[in-house]
């Protein structure tokens, strides 16, 4: 049998958990589950429409509470500009801020990891005697998949 990328990934996120000693119930795991599935950025109704095909009785808290337990385990990233949610593509990774590329056609984000961006940004913001506490890096435009077509 061949495993495929996405349970893999949920395996890793369930060994992570036991090792923190937090609780990955069968919901958290779901909602997980979809937004790995998702080609594209996952809204929080899309989710729950989803959701619902499984779990006929669940509501907008039930996807909140998940997706807030999924993005504080670093398992999950916000992407604010379009709020909706996208797994991560190092769920093992301590806390990080990721550069999003946002494809405005299809959706799709892809997750860039860049320390260097971070130090110049904390560096700016040192000139200003400014303390960041958070950062939210977002590109939008069109993916290679979407203009390969456009141009075809
Ligand atoms: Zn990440
Ligand atoms: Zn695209």
């Amino acid at each position: 049998m061949v495993i495929s990328l996405d349970q893999q990934l949920i395996k890793q996120i369930e060994d992570i958990c036991v090792a923190r000693g937090v609780r990955l119930t069968p919901q958290r795991k779901r909602v997980f589950e979809l937004i790995c599935a998702s080609k594209k950025a996952s809204s929080a109704y899309e989710l729950l429409d989803e959701l619902k095909l499984s779990e006929p009785q669940a509501k907008p808290p039930t996807v909140y509470r998940a997706l807030d337990f999924l993005m504080e385990q670093g398992f999950i990233h916000r992407v604010e500009s379009t709020n909706s949610f996208i797994s991560c593509c190092s769920c093992n990774a301590h806390k990080h801020y990721s550069h999003l590329l946002i494809c405005d056609r299809c959706a799709n984000v892809i997750e860039l990891q860049n320390d260097s961006l971070v130090a110049l940004l904390e560096e700016n913001a040192e000139k200003h005697q400014f303390q960041i506490t958070n950062h939210v890096i977002e590109s939008h435009g069109i993916c290679a998949t979407c203009s390969a077509e456009k141009t075809q």
